[in-house]
């Protein structure tokens, strides 16, 4: 099957290429390589199954060729990382809302199924976990920008879901939860990736907050391999799915987990959320999936532990 990747030199996209390769699809890759990176797919370029156009979700011309070649289109080209959204909020909004829009009209001209790539961050402050599929979205203000992302990803979902209800376009959504693995950058903020390079440099790691806020990470070839069952499981047409690891690690014991298996000395700095951040800063405190859903339907459960994931990761720094 001929497949097409949205963001498909990113760090989840080109996991998802190798993955969607290794199962004999043809990938077409699109990426305007602001946050993907070239290297990251370096390895696939010469593989004749794999063809990679630099370019933007936002050129109609280039969307709507390649979209007529392809059966199925999985959209990951998206603004990401706290650290982005606090930084480049207009852009952050343009890209998530009208990249989807585009991809979701030229799509619908030809009934192409769409897995929509979606986030954690759609539930918001809800205090209430495990998150299932069906719970409320809770958001702070408006002057507080970071949750123009959730927003911005929940009218993607919006817009998915009025689709398939109102034209029949075939789309499912995932909502992914703090996805790490060798190629993620720290540079738009994220934690893990951030540690190892500090741990592993000697640098200081730093601890937002007082660090009991925790978060569930999940290893990308376990996200990538739910991604590609549930493309292919037509029952999965129309729903929202959560992929996520169900192991709870609070930011502390992160940092010392992280220290340990890199072997490193540096110490661990607490820094206040306005100085990370922006003044009045909102942290979500805990984030944990229900996965109940998933595992109905394509029987997914975690199998890369978080050990495993942060030496993956370590290995890769080191390279
Ligand atoms: N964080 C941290 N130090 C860093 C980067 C992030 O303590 O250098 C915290 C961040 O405030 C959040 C958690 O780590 O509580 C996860 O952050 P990340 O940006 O990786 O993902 P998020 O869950 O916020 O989308």
């Amino acid at each position: 099957m001929k497949v097409l990747i949205t963001g498909g030199a990113g760090f989840i996209g080109s996991h998802l290429a190798e993955k969607l390769l290794e199962q004999g699809h043809h990938v077409f890759a699109v990426d305007n390589l602001s946050t993907g990176k070239l290297e990251n797919i370096v390895h696939l370029r010469g593989n004749p199954e794999f063809e990679f156009f630099a370019g933007t979700i936002m050129d109609e011309i280039l969307m709507a060729e390649m979209i007529s070649q392809c059966e199925t289109i999985f959209h990951l080209a998206a603004a990401v990382g706290v650290r982005l959204i606090i930084d480049k909020p207009v852009d952050t909004i343009e890209t998530n809302i009208m990249g989807s829009e585009i991809v979701l009209k030229l799509a619908n001209r030809r009934k192409r199924k769409v897995i929509i790539t979606s986030t954690s961050e759609v539930y918001g402050k809800n205090e209430q976990v495990p998150f299932k599929e069906s719970d409320d979205s809770v958001y702070g203000p408006t002057v507080k920008s970071r949750w123009s992302y959730a927003c911005s990803k929940a009218i993607d979902e919006f817009l998915a879901l009025a689709y398939y209800r109102e034209k029949k376009l075939p789309v499912v959504i995932v909502r992914l939860f703090n996805t790490i693995g060798a190629r993620q950058t720290g540079e738009y903020g994220m934690v893990v990736p951030t540690f190892v390079k500090q741990a592993l440099m000697g640098h200081p790691l730093t601890v937002f907050g007082d660090g009991s806020q925790s978060r569930c990470f999940t290893n990308v070839r376990d996200v990538v391999r739910a991604m590609v069952s549930l493309a292919e499981n037509p029952e999965a047409v129309g729903q929202v799915y959560n992929i996520g690891s169900s192991e709870v690690i609070t930011i502390n014991d992160l940092a010392c987990r992280v220290k340990e298996l890199c072997g490193s000395k540096s110490e661990i700095q607490y820094i206040p959320y306005d100085k990370a951040f922006e003044a009045g800063f909102e942290d979500m405190y805990q984030r944990v999936p229900d996965l109940l859903k998933i595992h109905d339907a394509i029987g997914y459960k975690p199998m890369i532990s978080l050990d495993q994931s942060i030496q993956e990761i370590i290995e890769y720094y080191k390279r």
